[in-house]
This record gives C-alpha cells, structure tokens and sequence, in this order.
C-alpha cells in the first residue's frame, strides 16, 4: 500500500525525523488560509499523488507570490499530472502540500528496503540525491552506501555513523542525519514498511548565524499489504482513489489483478499459470493486457466479474481463458463463460483453453452453448496462437 507525502511526512514527525511544516488543501480557496498558516514567504507548492517525478512534471513549484501560488493550485488541480512513473493520461491531483521553501546546499537520498537476499532491511544512502536514485545505482552503484540492519537489534549507532561518515556529515549536521535515519529504520520495522524513501533529504544554505540544517524535504513509504492486519492506524490511510479501478474491484473479488498496457486479456486460474501464459503470449508476438489470477477455488460469480473487470479494458481486442482444473473446475469455468457470455456480452474473440478435472462436461456445455466469438483451443501453444492471430 502505498500512501501520500503528506502522510509520510507527519509518521517522520511523530518518530522524531526534522521535516519542516507543512499544509495540505483539496481546493483552491483553501490555499490564502494555508499560505496565512504557514507565515507566507517562499513556498513550495506540491501536488500530493501516488507517483513521483512530480519536479520534472512541473508538480513542485516554488514561489514567494500568493498569487502565483493559487495560480499553481489552480493548475495542478485541473490539468493531471504526466510523469516517467505514470501513464499519458497522467494522474488527477486531488491534495496539494505547502510549505516553507527551503534553500538547499546539497542533496541527499536516504531510504531503505528489504534484501531478499540477506533476508534483512538494507538502509541505503547516496550523496547523489534528488535525482533519480534508479539511475545512480545503474551508473555508478559505488556511489550508494549500504547497511544491513539486524531485523531484532535495529540500526546501531555505529551504522547511523557509517552512513553519515559516507555521505560527508559531521557535528549537528551528523546528529540530525541520524535522527532522520533512525526515524526511517524505526518507521520501516514497526510498520511493516516495503520501501521508505526520503530523496532528497538536503542540507539547506547556511546563513550568518549558522552552517545550515538538515531536513526530510521529500518523503516516500509503502507498506507491506500482508501485514496492514497489523496496523489499523496505517490502514486509515489508504486513498482509493489512486487506486486503478479494476485493481480494486478484483480485490473485492478475491481476484489478484494487475493491469498492463497489452491488449491480449488473460484469464488463468494460478499465479504460475498466469505467468507462463503471458510469456506464451509474449512468445507468438502478442501483449498481455493484464495478468489475472482468479485462484483455484475460483465461483461463478467471480470468474464472471474477472470477464466484466476484463471486457471493461477498452485496449483488450481478445481474451485468452486459460485453466488447469486441479482445485478449479473446468465445469465451473464453462459455466461461468456461458453466463458472461450472456450477462456481458463477448465482444471480441475468447479462446478458451481447459484441461484437467471435469474438462470432458466443461467441452460439452462450451458446444451445446455454441457461443459466438468463441474459439476452442487443444492446447496452451495452440491458445496462445489463435489469441494473437484473432486480435
Ligand atoms: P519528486 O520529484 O516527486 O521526487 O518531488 P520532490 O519533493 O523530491 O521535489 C523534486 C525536487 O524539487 C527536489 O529534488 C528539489 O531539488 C526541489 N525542491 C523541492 N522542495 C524544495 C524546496 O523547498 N526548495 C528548493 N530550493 N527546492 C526544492
Ligand atoms: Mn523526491
């Protein structure tokens, strides 16, 4: 589960991380009430959606001109946002974050993740902040400095200063850093987090009467959905609406549903089976759509409502039904085929391709229902060929 800044920025708060204030409104005529909260001055404006690259969109704004300010508002609200992160319909900006502009001296990247090969949370730093981190670890992965932290102990103080030591800190601007950092190991333990991010977390200009502070400008954590059962308080966080659509209805389904940008559905019964089916999509030159699991005790109901989830994807110009009964029934499938069918409509071609437990009644009813649009296939290569062949 993935939350917002705003979100991220208060837990960094609460476990003791310096980040500078901040207001969040959902319109425009909340901006002069917010812009009054924080003092005016310098503001960086910045819009509150579930993906990144907002900089280089133009979703992070500064400016010290209240007008202008609204005016940027009004702009992120109504235009959605188009980044390297999301598609070119772009997301819709529904919350936007102000705050006190700072002055930055340099940028850093902070964050942390699990290595599934230490089977151990990894806290990673890089004096290369601000940009995008993906592209450091390509080009020069020396310039990113690990820790692996005991998943009992913690991250110790000798590691807090490893890693200042290797982004160049000292003094309070070490003290700080580590406060930050502890924050995040903190966060990410008792959380259950997948992955924290604070890029950048900078050092800001000093002025006569000091060198500069170090503050958590950015800020980005996701949570393991398996463990949310445990953190009721993490769960209120969630925002459906960031959520693609289908993704969520299949959920309600028990249905694990991920939408791609092919334009060949897949309907499968197992997560290894959906795989291979896309890889034989892939294989005979077509694009999977989306990947589709409707598990082994897969109902009628929601193998119909996996066909309407589907068919609801205006790319898909043809579905591939592909199911080994073991758990599954392939009479269960035709059945449920017959109704969507009938219910939704099939308006592009399905090729089915059944095998396994009741399949000889499941072929039976397939025939006897004598669908149009639907074509038999004898085996996975010979599924694969026809999809691609009718779309
Ligand atoms: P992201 O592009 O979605 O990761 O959004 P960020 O919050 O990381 O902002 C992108 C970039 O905008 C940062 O790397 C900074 O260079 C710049 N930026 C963000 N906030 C401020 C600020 O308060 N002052 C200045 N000078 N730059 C900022
Ligand atoms: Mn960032």
């Amino acid at each position: 589960m993935k939350v917002h800044e705003y979100q991220a920025r208060k837990l960094l708060q609460e476990a003791g991380a310096p980040v500078p204030k901040f207001e969040v409104i959902d319109s425009v005529d909340q901006a002069s009430a917010a812009i009054k909260a924080l003092g005016g001055g310098r503001l960086v404006v910045k819009a509150q959606v579930h993906a990144g690259g907002r900089g280089k969109a133009g979703y992070v704004i500064l400016s010290d001109n209240p007008s202008e300010i609204e005016q940027n508002c009004q702009r992120m609200f109504a235009e959605p946002m188009v980044s390297k992160q999301t598609g070119p319909e772009g997301v819709k900006v529904k919350k936007i974050l102000l705050a006190p502009a700072v002055e930055i001296e340099k940028e850093y990247y902070v964050g942390m993740v699990v290595d599934r090969a230490r089977g151990c949370p990894v806290m990673m730093v890089s004096k290369e902040g601000g940009v995008e981190i993906e592209e450091v670890a390509a080009k020069t992965p020396d310039a990113i400095v690990k820790e692996w932290i005991h998943p009992h102990l913690g991250i110790q103080p000798y590691q807090l200063r490893r890693l200042c030591d290797a982004l160049g800190l000292s003094g309070d601007h070490a003290k700080a850093t580590s406060k930050v950092m502890a924050a995040v190991a903190k966060l990410f333990a008792e959380k259950d987090c997948s992955l924290a991010e604070i890029n950048p977390m900078v050092l800001t200009k000093g002025n006569g009467s000091g060198s500069g502070e170090i503050l958590a400008i950015d800020a980005k954590f996701n949570f393991d959905d398996n463990a949310l059962f445990r953190h009721p308080s993490i769960k209120e966080l969630f925002d459906a609406t960031e959520e693609n659509p289908n993704e969520l209805r299949a959920a309600e389904h028990n249905l694990s549903y991920i939408a791609l940008d092919g334009n060949i559905g897949c309907l499968v019964n197992g997560a290894g089976l959906a795989m291979s089916t896309m890889d034989i999509i892939k294989l005979h030159g077509g694009s999977p759509a989306n990947f589709l699991d409707v598990g082994g005790s897969v109902t009628k109901e929601g193998a119909v409502e996996a066909f309407r989830i589907i068919l609801s994807d205006q790319n898909v110009k043809g579905i591939l039904v592909n199911i080994f009964g073991g758990i599954a029934k392939c009479d269960v499938i035709a059945d449920a085929l017959i109704h969507a069918a009938k219910e939704v409509g099939f308006k592009v071609p399905v090729v089915v391709r059944l095998e396994g437990t009741n399949v000889e009644r499941a072929r039976e009813m397939l025939k006897e229902a004598a669908i149009e649009q639907l074509i038999t296939a004898t085996d996975l290569t010979d599924a694969a060929k026809k999809v691609c062949a009718a779309v």
